[in-house]
């Protein structure tokens, strides 16, 4: 198969749904839109069922249990501090596993309030634009080529440098 078959081969399975973004986004209910069990993440802003096979809320349609696909921080447990399992790994680098078993986890917004973390900041497009930075969008492919981790990881390197000049 020559470079350019190859490509548009890649191209053809991401169109049928089995690209990059299916692998990230549709874990089986993870794709399922659901305005009224699905929890928002604050970065993606959908509302969708986790897709996580033991998360009540999203299996049973229990809104009385929390949602085992979407973070919860420990400091401010608002709507702010809720990432589903894509944007937690793409955008900040996190897996919702060490989320989950960290009691004391804090979203971007708490990091930075703290002063834990310098530079670690939220870069979902609504917080990049009260800063006034473009937002990142698909910026996680550069990042991945550069090495990092994460957007956050990438962002948080830029603004170190940026601050030093
Ligand atoms: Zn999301
Ligand atoms: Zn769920
Ligand atoms: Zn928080
Ligand atoms: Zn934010």
């Amino acid at each position: 198969m020559t470079l350019m078959k190859r490509i548009k081969r890649v191209f053809q399975a991401e169109e049928k749904g089995r690209g990059l973004r299916m692998r990230l986004y549709g874990r089986g209910r993870g794709s399922v839109y659901d305005p009224v069990f699905g929890i928002c993440c604050h970065f993606c802003r959908q509302k969708k069922l986790c897709g996580e096979k033991d998360c009540k809320r999203c299996c049973n349609f229990d809104t009385d249990e929390p949602c085992l696909g979407k973070t919860d921080c420990s400091v401010c447990h608002s709507s702010n501090g809720v990432f589903c399992r894509a944007c937690l790994k793409v955008r900040y680098g996190e897996e919702m596993e060490k989320v989950r078993e960290n009691k004391g986890w804090m979203c971007p917004h708490c990091i930075e309030e703290k002063g834990i973390k310098p530079y670690w900041i939220c870069n979902s497009s609504l917080c990049l634009r009260k800063r006034k930075i473009a937002p990142t969008g698909i910026a996680i492919y550069r990042a991945w080529e550069m090495g990092y981790k994460s957007v956050a990881h990438l962002l948080m390197d830029e603004l170190k440098c940026a601050n030093k000049i």
